[in-house]
C-alpha cells in the first residue's frame, strides 16, 4: 500500500514535502478488518482506500468478505466462548471490537456454509 501511496502522490505532487500519514477521518471497520487511505500533511492528496485484510474470493456481486472474521468466527466455534465473550476480551485489550450484529450475521453466513462442506 505504501509503495503505490508514496508513488501516487509524487506523481500529483512532485514538488510536495509533506509527510503522508493515515487518514483516520476515513477509516472503516469491518469486523477486525480495516480499510485505510493516506493523506499529506502539506498539500490536498488523498489516496483511496485500501483493504488491510485478505477478501474471501466469491462469484456473489458487491462486498467481499474479509477472511479474518470467517477465521475468527471458525475459531470461536473450537472454544466455549461466543460472540458477546469475545467483545468483552477485545474491548478489555482496548481493541476496537466488532458489532454483535455484524458478527452473527456472518456467523449465520459463513460458518453454518463450511460446517456443510466439511460434515
Ligand atoms: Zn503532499
Amino acid at each position: 500500500m505504501w509503495n503505490s501511496v508514496f508513488r501516487e502522490h509524487q506523481q500529483v505532487s512532485p514538488m510536495c514535502l509533506g509527510f503522508l500519514q493515515w487518514d483516520q477521518h476515513s477509516e472503516e471497520q469491518w469486523g477486525l478488518g480495516w480499510r485505510e487511505g493516506a493523506i499529506c500533511n502539506k498539500c490536498t492528496y488523498k489516496s483511496s482506500m485500501f483493504n488491510l485484510f485478505k477478501e474471501i474470493v466469491n462469484k456473489s456481486p458487491g462486498r467481499k468478505a474479509a477472511d479474518i472474521n470467517r477465521g475468527l468466527q471458525v475459531g470461536l466455534t473450537q472454544v466455549s466462548m461466543g460472540n458477546a465473550g469475545l467483545r468483552k476480551l477485545l474491548l478489555s485489550a482496548s481493541i476496537p471490537a466488532p458489532s454483535t450484529k455484524g458478527c452473527k450475521k456472518f456467523r449465520t453466513k459463513f460458518v453454518k456454509k463450511s460446517y456443510k462442506k466439511i460434515f
